[in-house]
């Protein structure tokens, strides 16, 4: 039989969000793994706590709560806690919670075997592509500036944390002495510290460095999408993995075609005669010129499409058309001739 919620926290049904918030904090620094370690029962209670306030510090899951009871979450062949996937809170949506109850800072998660390994920073890039480049890929060479660890730095294990990037320290809270963990300051989490490094290194063993790093730009790419280079960001110290390298995409402007998602336009502007006549221009696409066919007695406006000649999608959902819109210019000025010419013909 599942423990009530409220004997759990130790409050009545009728308490206050406030009561109910302050004896969860109770609870969670009694049963604290840190200040129990090793054991399982501490742990066990720190867990149900958690479970219990997830549920009573929201209105809606306490109305349920207290009509219900704990059928009110369970789920279908009643597999345990709704939300939850059955098998209670794990620690880490725990810890997450904590965030408000404790105002952030002071718990960390346990002390110790938790270290993530540092990472370096990213880099931001950006590339300008024309519209030829986009519509075919391409691969480009960029000179980025990367920090990396200098030739001959060597690393040892931190001698203040033990390797473990970590330190635990008694704490004295409002809430009362804590035991917490955080980033070791001799070694900035990395559990490893300098042992030797060359004269041109920074007090980190790292090197601003300048690499090519070669980029491959698939087709059909659009104007700010970012794309990433894993690994071409900064290293970091130690034992680490280096960031990554993102690479927004620009789109420089094209001088006779407008993109429009994978559609291409072109305004075409024809002679009167063109247009009453019919004739055959020569117009730009991103894989060269094409010429193509006015037939004669032409409208303005008319909308030529030429399959297939837009981008490629990025999603690999065919390529988009160029759209040739047909403007006839009409002469703003005629001499005597030629308006005799049009009072005559037209
Ligand atoms: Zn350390």
């Amino acid at each position: 039989m599942k423990e009530d919620f409220y004997n759990i926290l130790g409050v009545s049904k009728g308490a206050s969000a406030s009561e109910i918030k302050k004896a969860y904090r109770k609870k969670a620094i009694e049963f604290h793994p840190d200040k129990n370690p090793g054991d399982s029962k501490a742990e066990e209670k720190f867990k149900q706590a958690a479970e219990a306030y997830e549920v009573l510090s929201n209105a809606d899951k306490k109305a349920k709560y207290d009509r219900f009871g704990h059928q009110a979450f369970e789920g279908g062949g009643g597999s345990g806690f709704g939300g939850f996937g059955g098998g209670g809170m794990n620690m880490d949506d725990i810890f997450s919670q904590f965030g408000d109850i404790f105002g952030g800072g002071g718990f960390g998660g346990f002390g110790g075997g938790r270290r993530a390994q540092t990472k370096g920073s990213n880099l931001r890039i950006r590339v300008k592509l024309t519209l030829e480049e986009i519509a075919n890929g391409v691969e480009k060479k960029i000179k980025v500036k990367r920090k990396k660890v200098a030739k001959g730095t060597t690393y040892k294990t931190c001698g203040t944390c033990n390797g473990s990037g970590q330190v635990t320290r008694i704490q004295n809270t409002i809430l009362g002495r804590m035991q917490t963990s955080a980033p070791c300051n001799s070694c900035s989490g990395s559990g490893q510290t300098i042992d030797k490094k060359p004269s041109n290194a920074d007090v980190h063993g790292m090197l601003q460095t300048e690499e090519t790093v070669s980029i491959k730009i698939p087709a059909g790419v659009l104007e700010g999408m970012q794309l990433k280079v894993s690994g071409k960001g900064n290293e970091a110290p130690g034992n680490s993995i280096s960031g990554d390298l993102l690479v927004a995409i620009e789109e420089l402007p094209h001088a006779t075609l407008q993109r429009e998602g994978d559609n291409l336009h072109h305004d075409l502007y024809i002679s009167f005669s063109d247009a009453v006549l019919g004739t055959s221009k020569e117009i730009d696409t991103v894989n060269g010129k094409v010429r193509i066919k006015i037939e004669q007695g032409v409208q303005s406006g008319k909308i030529l499409r030429l399959r297939n000649k837009g981008i490629p999608s990025i999603n690999n959902y065919g390529s988009g058309d160029l759209l040739v819109h047909i403007n006839v210019w009409t002469p703003k000025t005629l001499n005597k001739e030629q308006k005799e010419f049009f009072k005559k013909n037209v």
